[in-house]
Protein backbone atom coordinates (compact mmCIF):
# COMPACT_ATOMS: atom_id res chain seq x y z
CA UNK A 1 0.00 0.00 0.00
CA UNK A 2 2.52 2.42 1.01
CA UNK A 3 4.49 1.64 -1.72
CA UNK A 4 1.71 1.98 -4.57
CA UNK A 5 0.15 5.05 -3.53
CA UNK A 6 1.62 8.61 -4.34
CA UNK A 7 2.74 10.54 -1.59
CA UNK A 8 0.79 14.33 -1.42
CA UNK A 9 3.32 16.84 -1.02
CA UNK A 10 3.77 18.11 2.32
CA UNK A 11 6.23 18.70 4.32
CA UNK A 12 7.70 16.48 6.27
CA UNK A 13 7.78 18.30 9.29
CA UNK A 14 5.57 21.43 10.65
CA UNK A 15 5.93 23.78 13.57
CA UNK A 16 4.03 25.19 15.54
CA UNK A 17 3.79 27.54 18.76
CA UNK A 18 1.47 27.47 21.53
CA UNK A 19 1.70 30.07 24.21
CA UNK A 20 -0.43 29.39 27.20
CA UNK A 21 -1.72 32.40 29.33
CA UNK A 22 -0.47 34.28 31.71
CA UNK A 23 -0.68 32.35 34.94
CA UNK A 24 -1.08 33.74 38.81
CA UNK A 25 2.55 33.58 39.58
CA UNK A 26 3.55 35.73 36.74
CA UNK A 27 1.07 38.15 37.28
CA UNK A 28 2.15 38.57 40.91
CA UNK A 29 5.35 38.89 40.07
CA UNK A 30 4.53 42.01 37.70
CA UNK A 31 5.70 39.90 34.90
CA UNK A 32 4.95 42.00 31.48
CA UNK A 33 3.27 40.06 28.74
CA UNK A 34 6.68 40.28 25.96
CA UNK A 35 5.30 37.75 23.59
CA UNK A 36 3.05 39.34 20.30
CA UNK A 37 1.17 36.45 18.68
CA UNK A 38 -0.49 36.81 15.24
CA UNK A 39 -2.80 33.45 14.80
CA UNK A 40 -3.34 35.07 10.96
CA UNK A 41 0.21 35.16 9.56
CA UNK A 42 1.66 32.48 11.85
CA UNK A 43 3.89 35.74 13.42
CA UNK A 44 5.11 35.05 16.91
CA UNK A 45 7.09 38.36 17.94
CA UNK A 46 9.38 38.82 21.21
CA UNK A 47 12.05 42.13 21.88
CA UNK A 48 11.30 43.39 18.22
CA UNK A 49 12.49 39.81 16.95
CA UNK A 50 9.71 37.86 14.95
CA UNK A 51 9.75 34.63 13.90
CA UNK A 52 7.27 32.59 11.92
CA UNK A 53 5.58 29.09 12.09
CA UNK A 54 3.39 26.71 10.26
CA UNK A 55 0.67 27.76 12.87
CA UNK A 56 0.81 29.34 16.12
CA UNK A 57 -1.81 29.68 18.71
CA UNK A 58 -2.09 32.70 21.32
CA UNK A 59 -3.20 32.54 25.06
CA UNK A 60 -6.53 31.95 23.99
CA UNK A 61 -6.62 28.80 22.17
CA UNK A 62 -8.77 25.91 22.68
CA UNK A 63 -7.80 22.17 22.68
CA UNK A 64 -10.23 21.03 20.18
CA UNK A 65 -9.07 24.21 18.55
CA UNK A 66 -5.27 23.38 18.15
CA UNK A 67 -7.08 19.45 17.74
CA UNK A 68 -8.64 20.40 14.59
CA UNK A 69 -5.64 22.70 13.02
CA UNK A 70 -2.76 19.95 14.00
CA UNK A 71 -3.74 16.43 14.89
CA UNK A 72 -6.90 15.62 12.07
CA UNK A 73 -4.73 15.81 9.04
CA UNK A 74 -2.06 13.77 10.79
CA UNK A 75 -4.60 11.30 12.08
CA UNK A 76 -6.06 10.77 8.79
CA UNK A 77 -2.21 10.13 7.68
CA UNK A 78 -2.34 7.28 10.35
CA UNK A 79 -5.47 5.56 9.18
CA UNK A 80 -4.05 5.54 5.58
CA UNK A 81 -1.44 3.28 6.90
CA UNK A 82 1.65 5.48 7.92
CA UNK A 83 3.59 5.99 10.91
CA UNK A 84 3.30 9.70 12.00
CA UNK A 85 4.64 11.77 15.37
CA UNK A 86 3.53 14.44 17.37
CA UNK A 87 6.28 16.19 19.68
CA UNK A 88 5.42 18.80 22.74
CA UNK A 89 8.35 21.08 22.83
CA UNK A 90 9.42 23.29 25.80
CA UNK A 91 10.15 25.01 28.99
CA UNK A 92 8.54 23.29 32.31
CA UNK A 93 5.36 24.92 33.00
CA UNK A 94 4.14 26.01 29.69
CA UNK A 95 1.50 23.77 28.38
CA UNK A 96 3.13 20.63 26.86
CA UNK A 97 1.10 17.92 29.23
CA UNK A 98 -1.68 20.25 29.02
CA UNK A 99 -1.56 20.54 25.34
CA UNK A 100 -0.92 16.33 24.94
CA UNK A 101 -2.98 15.14 27.90
CA UNK A 102 -5.20 18.02 29.13
CA UNK A 103 -6.80 18.09 32.02
CA UNK A 104 -9.82 17.28 33.91
CA UNK A 105 -12.48 20.20 34.73
CA UNK A 106 -12.82 20.70 38.58
CA UNK A 107 -16.13 18.90 38.91
CA UNK A 108 -16.79 15.87 37.11
CA UNK A 109 -20.04 17.03 35.20
CA UNK A 110 -17.83 16.27 32.23
CA UNK A 111 -16.17 12.81 31.07
CA UNK A 112 -13.28 12.88 29.18
CA UNK A 113 -14.70 12.75 26.27
CA UNK A 114 -16.53 15.56 26.01
CA UNK A 115 -14.38 18.10 28.63
CA UNK A 116 -12.99 20.92 27.29
CA UNK A 117 -9.76 20.71 28.66
CA UNK A 118 -9.15 17.12 27.05
CA UNK A 119 -5.99 17.21 25.14
CA UNK A 120 -4.47 15.53 21.86
CA UNK A 121 -4.10 11.94 23.81
CA UNK A 122 -7.81 11.23 24.72
CA UNK A 123 -9.12 13.24 21.53
CA UNK A 124 -6.84 11.11 19.03
CA UNK A 125 -8.34 7.98 20.53
CA UNK A 126 -11.59 9.28 20.01
CA UNK A 127 -11.34 10.38 16.45
CA UNK A 128 -9.93 6.78 15.60
CA UNK A 129 -12.68 4.48 16.85
CA UNK A 130 -15.27 6.65 15.19
CA UNK A 131 -13.73 6.08 12.09
CA UNK A 132 -12.54 3.00 12.44
CA UNK A 133 -16.34 1.96 13.55
CA UNK A 134 -17.33 4.17 10.96
CA UNK A 135 -17.31 1.36 8.53
CA UNK A 136 -15.10 0.34 5.52
CA UNK A 137 -12.58 -1.97 7.57
CA UNK A 138 -13.35 -5.50 7.71
CA UNK A 139 -11.76 -5.63 11.16
CA UNK A 140 -9.42 -3.54 13.18
CA UNK A 141 -7.52 -3.96 16.11
CA UNK A 142 -5.50 -1.07 18.53
CA UNK A 143 -2.72 -1.67 20.44
CA UNK A 144 -1.35 1.18 22.81
CA UNK A 145 1.72 1.31 24.62
CA UNK A 146 3.91 4.39 27.04
CA UNK A 147 6.98 4.64 27.97
CA UNK A 148 9.25 7.12 30.01
CA UNK A 149 12.86 7.70 28.55
CA UNK A 150 14.62 8.87 31.93
CA UNK A 151 18.34 9.60 31.91
CA UNK A 152 18.61 7.68 28.51
CA UNK A 153 16.72 4.38 30.38
CA UNK A 154 13.32 3.41 29.10
CA UNK A 155 10.77 2.07 31.42
CA UNK A 156 7.28 1.02 30.78
CA UNK A 157 4.61 2.87 32.37
CA UNK A 158 1.87 0.29 31.81
CA UNK A 159 3.41 -2.63 32.82
CA UNK A 160 1.58 -4.48 35.19
CA UNK A 161 4.84 -5.58 36.93
CA UNK A 162 4.89 -3.64 40.77
CA UNK A 163 8.16 -2.88 40.42
CA UNK A 164 9.93 -0.58 37.65
CA UNK A 165 11.59 -2.27 34.83
CA UNK A 166 14.28 -1.16 32.92
CA UNK A 167 13.59 -2.11 29.16
CA UNK A 168 16.32 -2.82 26.62
CA UNK A 169 15.75 -1.46 22.82
CA UNK A 170 16.79 -3.90 20.22
CA UNK A 171 16.77 -3.79 15.75
CA UNK A 172 14.01 -5.21 14.79
CA UNK A 173 15.42 -7.92 11.97
CA UNK A 174 11.68 -8.02 10.54
CA UNK A 175 11.34 -4.31 9.83
CA UNK A 176 14.38 -2.42 7.99
CA UNK A 177 14.68 0.65 10.72
CA UNK A 178 12.44 0.21 13.05
CA UNK A 179 13.47 -0.22 16.46
CA UNK A 180 11.67 -2.89 19.14
CA UNK A 181 11.57 -2.56 22.63
CA UNK A 182 11.85 -6.03 24.65
CA UNK A 183 9.33 -7.29 26.88
CA UNK A 184 6.51 -3.77 27.02
CA UNK A 185 3.39 -3.94 27.33
CA UNK A 186 1.37 -3.41 24.27
CA UNK A 187 -2.31 -3.14 25.83
CA UNK A 188 -5.16 -4.26 23.39
CA UNK A 189 -8.03 -1.08 23.28
CA UNK A 190 -11.35 -2.22 22.02
CA UNK A 191 -13.50 1.16 22.35
CA UNK A 192 -12.31 4.58 23.24
CA UNK A 193 -14.01 4.24 27.24
CA UNK A 194 -11.20 1.98 28.32
CA UNK A 195 -8.63 4.86 27.19
CA UNK A 196 -9.17 7.08 30.31
CA UNK A 197 -8.22 3.98 32.63
CA UNK A 198 -5.27 3.17 30.21
CA UNK A 199 -4.05 6.84 30.96
CA UNK A 200 -5.08 6.92 34.78
CA UNK A 201 -2.75 4.07 34.91
CA UNK A 202 0.23 5.49 33.21
CA UNK A 203 0.39 8.21 35.24
CA UNK A 204 0.37 6.63 38.44
CA UNK A 205 3.09 4.35 37.39
CA UNK A 206 4.69 7.43 36.23
CA UNK A 207 4.65 9.36 40.26
CA UNK A 208 5.63 5.50 41.82
CA UNK A 209 8.80 5.56 39.42
CA UNK A 210 9.45 9.11 39.87
CA UNK A 211 9.19 8.44 43.85
CA UNK A 212 11.58 5.28 43.52
CA UNK A 213 14.09 6.66 41.11
CA UNK A 214 13.89 10.61 43.27
CA UNK A 215 13.27 11.71 39.60
CA UNK A 216 11.33 14.34 38.63
CA UNK A 217 9.19 14.17 35.42
CA UNK A 218 10.09 17.60 33.72
CA UNK A 219 13.39 15.67 33.11
CA UNK A 220 11.82 12.57 30.96
CA UNK A 221 10.81 11.96 27.71
CA UNK A 222 7.03 10.63 27.91
CA UNK A 223 5.82 8.42 24.56
CA UNK A 224 2.06 7.42 23.92
CA UNK A 225 2.62 5.01 21.19
CA UNK A 226 -0.89 3.62 18.87
CA UNK A 227 -0.77 1.39 16.89
CA UNK A 228 -3.42 -0.15 14.72
CA UNK A 229 -4.39 -2.80 11.90
CA UNK A 230 -6.68 -2.87 9.33
CA UNK A 231 -8.33 -5.10 7.39
CA UNK A 232 -9.42 -3.81 4.24
CA UNK A 233 -11.88 -5.41 2.16
CA UNK A 234 -11.03 -6.60 -1.50
CA UNK A 235 -13.31 -4.36 -3.47
CA UNK A 236 -11.98 -1.32 -1.90
CA UNK A 237 -8.76 -1.74 -2.26
CA UNK A 238 -7.89 0.01 -5.52
CA UNK A 239 -8.94 -3.07 -7.61
CA UNK A 240 -6.61 -5.63 -6.00
CA UNK A 241 -9.27 -7.88 -4.86
CA UNK A 242 -8.08 -9.63 -1.78
CA UNK A 243 -8.52 -8.55 1.21
CA UNK A 244 -5.23 -6.79 2.83
CA UNK A 245 -4.42 -5.54 6.10
CA UNK A 246 -3.21 -1.73 6.58
CA UNK A 247 -1.35 -0.55 9.25
CA UNK A 248 -0.67 3.08 11.22
CA UNK A 249 1.34 4.19 13.95
CA UNK A 250 1.41 7.54 15.83
CA UNK A 251 3.50 8.74 18.46
CA UNK A 252 2.56 11.51 20.96
CA UNK A 253 5.16 12.50 22.93
CA UNK A 254 5.47 14.84 25.82
CA UNK A 255 9.75 15.58 25.82
CA UNK A 256 11.60 16.90 29.05
CA UNK A 257 11.76 20.55 29.95
CA UNK A 258 13.83 22.13 27.84
CA UNK A 259 15.14 24.32 30.11
CA UNK A 260 18.93 23.88 30.67
CA UNK A 261 18.37 22.40 34.20
CA UNK A 262 22.11 22.05 34.54
CA UNK A 263 22.55 25.98 34.83
CA UNK A 264 21.62 26.44 38.49
CA UNK A 265 24.55 25.05 40.71
CA UNK A 266 23.46 21.25 39.94
CA UNK A 267 24.19 18.68 42.01
CA UNK A 268 26.03 15.42 40.44
CA UNK A 269 22.56 13.46 39.66
CA UNK A 270 21.31 16.53 38.50
CA UNK A 271 24.20 17.49 36.12
CA UNK A 272 24.21 14.04 34.69
CA UNK A 273 20.30 14.21 34.20
CA UNK A 274 20.63 17.65 32.34
CA UNK A 275 23.63 16.26 30.26
CA UNK A 276 21.53 13.60 29.30
CA UNK A 277 18.37 15.63 28.12
CA UNK A 278 20.24 18.45 26.35
CA UNK A 279 21.91 15.67 24.65
CA UNK A 280 19.01 14.15 23.58
CA UNK A 281 16.76 17.39 22.86
CA UNK A 282 19.93 18.45 20.75
CA UNK A 283 20.03 14.91 18.84
CA UNK A 284 15.96 15.35 18.03
CA UNK A 285 17.04 18.60 16.65
CA UNK A 286 20.19 17.16 14.36
CA UNK A 287 17.64 14.66 13.26
CA UNK A 288 14.77 16.99 12.47
CA UNK A 289 17.31 19.60 10.44
CA UNK A 290 18.59 16.27 8.65
CA UNK A 291 15.73 15.17 7.58
CA UNK A 292 14.67 18.60 6.66
CA UNK A 293 17.78 19.42 4.65
CA UNK A 294 17.24 15.74 3.22
CA UNK A 295 20.81 15.35 4.36
CA UNK A 296 21.97 12.01 3.53
CA UNK A 297 23.18 10.94 6.97
CA UNK A 298 20.80 11.19 9.94
CA UNK A 299 22.02 11.22 12.82
CA UNK A 300 18.86 8.59 14.68
CA UNK A 301 21.47 6.57 16.66
CA UNK A 302 22.36 9.53 19.17
CA UNK A 303 19.48 9.11 21.60
CA UNK A 304 17.35 6.36 22.80
CA UNK A 305 14.44 8.92 21.63
CA UNK A 306 15.57 9.54 17.83
CA UNK A 307 16.26 5.26 18.05
CA UNK A 308 12.75 4.76 19.26
CA UNK A 309 11.04 7.03 17.00
CA UNK A 310 12.90 6.20 13.58
CA UNK A 311 11.08 4.99 11.86
CA UNK A 312 8.35 7.38 12.30
CA UNK A 313 10.10 10.36 11.20
CA UNK A 314 11.87 9.59 8.01
CA UNK A 315 10.63 8.29 4.61
CA UNK A 316 6.71 8.78 4.31
CA UNK A 317 5.88 10.04 7.65
CA UNK A 318 4.56 13.17 8.83
CA UNK A 319 5.91 15.13 12.18
CA UNK A 320 4.66 17.99 14.16
CA UNK A 321 6.43 19.90 16.88
CA UNK A 322 4.41 21.80 19.20
CA UNK A 323 6.46 24.44 20.56
CA UNK A 324 5.03 25.40 24.23
CA UNK A 325 5.88 28.95 25.72
CA UNK A 326 4.90 31.43 28.46
CA UNK A 327 4.13 34.94 27.19
CA UNK A 328 5.86 36.63 30.24
CA UNK A 329 9.29 38.83 30.40
CA UNK A 330 10.27 36.60 33.06
CA UNK A 331 10.46 33.55 30.86
CA UNK A 332 11.80 35.86 27.94
CA UNK A 333 15.45 33.96 27.56
CA UNK A 334 13.83 29.91 27.49
CA UNK A 335 11.45 31.62 25.65
CA UNK A 336 13.90 32.70 22.93
CA UNK A 337 15.62 29.60 23.16
CA UNK A 338 12.48 27.17 22.51
CA UNK A 339 11.54 29.92 19.11
CA UNK A 340 15.55 29.49 18.01
CA UNK A 341 15.38 25.63 18.57
CA UNK A 342 11.71 25.32 16.79
CA UNK A 343 12.59 27.68 13.75
CA UNK A 344 15.39 25.33 13.29
CA UNK A 345 13.41 22.60 13.02
CA UNK A 346 11.02 23.81 10.02
P1 LIG B 1 4.49 21.37 31.14
O1 LIG B 1 3.96 19.99 30.89
O2 LIG B 1 5.05 22.02 29.90
O3 LIG B 1 5.45 21.43 32.27
P2 LIG B 1 1.78 21.88 32.00
O4 LIG B 1 1.04 21.29 30.86
O5 LIG B 1 1.85 21.07 33.23
O6 LIG B 1 3.26 22.31 31.55
O7 LIG B 1 1.14 23.31 32.29
C1 LIG B 1 1.49 24.09 33.42
C2 LIG B 1 0.24 24.82 33.91
O8 LIG B 1 -0.23 25.75 32.95
C3 LIG B 1 -0.92 23.88 34.20
O9 LIG B 1 -1.54 24.28 35.39
C4 LIG B 1 -1.86 24.10 33.02
O10 LIG B 1 -3.18 23.93 33.40
C5 LIG B 1 -1.59 25.50 32.59
N1 LIG B 1 -1.70 25.66 31.13
C6 LIG B 1 -0.80 25.25 30.23
N2 LIG B 1 -1.18 25.58 28.98
C7 LIG B 1 -2.35 26.19 29.09
C8 LIG B 1 -3.25 26.77 28.13
N3 LIG B 1 -2.99 26.77 26.82
N4 LIG B 1 -4.38 27.34 28.60
C9 LIG B 1 -4.64 27.36 29.92
N5 LIG B 1 -3.84 26.83 30.87
C10 LIG B 1 -2.70 26.26 30.46
MG1 LIG C 1 4.50 18.19 31.83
Amino acid sequence: WAKTRKISEWRKSKVCVRCRPMNKKESAEKARRCVDISEKTGEVRINKKSYTFDKVFGPNSTQVGVYKEVVVPIVKEVLGGYSCTIFAYGQTGTGKTYTMEGEKSSGSEFSWENDPHSGIIPRTMNHIFDELNSGGFAEYAVHVSLIEIYNEEIFDLLSVRQDIEKLKMFDDPETKGAVKIKGIEEVAVSNKEEIYAIMERGSQKRKVAATMMNAHSSRSHCVFQIQMSMKIKGEESDGIGEEYIRQGKLYLVDLAGSENVGRSGAQNQRAREAGNINQSLLALGRVITGLVERSPHIPYRESKLTRLLQDSLGGSTKTCIISTISPASTSQEETLSTLDYSARAK
